[in-house]
């Protein structure tokens, strides 16, 4: 990453305000609905091995809107079962919205959650002093594995806590998805060194591949509507700019170049489609799905 840039992910505020317009431009939270209630079901109903208690960790659950869906279809499958969620989740900021969320859904009796105000290698951390033995059931990291310093460490060590029949759901933007495009382009101007950033399902499973390990993989297509980047000094383009690049105030602390490259990339054919004057960015996403280790 350049030296004059700073990092969206050092700026909880802005990081926040900008994920939500690239909520409002995507089909991003759609599609990953889609996924849960057409695909992840017949997965869910896979694991437990007929436990009656059943535990969970959701790593970089955000908000959790989309915790709540996944554990709604699990209570479809199991509808008996008791579940311990352990909500792994940095930003103070979220784990309350994830809390408000809760209060306000009167059907989770099911559900007993546990929230870890913390980083994925905090948590790690955290679990290895503890010396907790138990295993787990079902584990998901969606659109999280960017902000790790290691993700196939990561990955290495939540696999390694899964039970008998347990499954572990990473999600993350495709690697022939527009990001993948953008980042195999501009990885060192704008990929933060200090973490993964730029790493997409292509990067997984080719670490998977040289390991012999197998997995389950389902492409989900979503789009986002970047319109707004290129019209100079509009707020909310700036913030989406800033989402697409994970660069602080990317427009005014870039170079000119950069971001007239960016810019160009943006909108190149590789990146996007553009129609009735909209720029629609391919967004597509990609599951992983990993079983306990061997
Ligand atoms: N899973 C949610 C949120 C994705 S945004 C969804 O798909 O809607 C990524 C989330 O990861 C943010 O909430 C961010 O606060 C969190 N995060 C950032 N760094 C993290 C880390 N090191 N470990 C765990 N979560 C992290």
């Amino acid at each position: 990453m350049a030296s004059s840039l700073r990092s969206l992910v050092n700026d909880d505020s802005r990081y926040q305000k900008s994920f939500q317009i690239f909520l409002e431009r995507s089909s991003e939270h759609q599609c990953l609905r889609d996924f849960i209630h057409n695909k992840l079901p017949a997965i869910l109903a896979s694991i437990g091995d007929g436990k009656s208690h059943l535990n969970i960790i959701g790593v970089g659950s955000g908000a959790g809107e989309i915790d709540l869906e996944m554990l709604s279809e699990l209570h479809k499958k199991h509808p008996e079962v008791t579940v311990d969620n352990e909500v792994v989740e940095p930003s103070c900021q979220q784990i309350n919205n994830y809390k408000v969320l809760v209060s306000q859904k009167p059907d989770l009796d099911y559900v007993n959650f546990h929230w870890n105000t913390m980083t994925a290698s905090e948590f790690e951390e955290h679990w290895k002093a503890e010396k907790i033995t138990k295993k787990v059931d079902f584990i998901h990291m969606i659109q999280m594995l960017y902000y790790v310093k290691d993700p196939e460490a990561t990955v290495r060590f939540f696999q390694s806590l899964l039970g008998k029949n347990g499954k572990l759901l990473i999600i993350l933007v495709s690697g022939e998805s527009g990001w993948g495009r953008l980042w195999r382009t501009y990885k060192t101007e704008l990929c933060n060194p200090e973490i993964s950033q730029c790493v997409t399902t292509g990067d997984i499973k080719s670490f998977l591949d040289s390991k012999g390990m197998s997995y389950q993989s389902f492409e989900l297509p979503s789009q986002m509507d970047i319109t707004e980047c290129f019209t100079e000094g509009d707020e909310k383009g700036e913030l989406l700019l800033d989402f697409l690049t994970e660069v602080l105030d990317f427009s005014n602390t870039a170079s000119p170049e950069l971001r007239a490259g960016v810019l160009e990339m943006l909108r190149h054919p590789d990146c996007s489609v553009e129609s009735n004057g909209k720029v629609i960015f391919n967004n597509n996403l990609e599951a992983i799905i990993l079983d306990q280790l061997s």
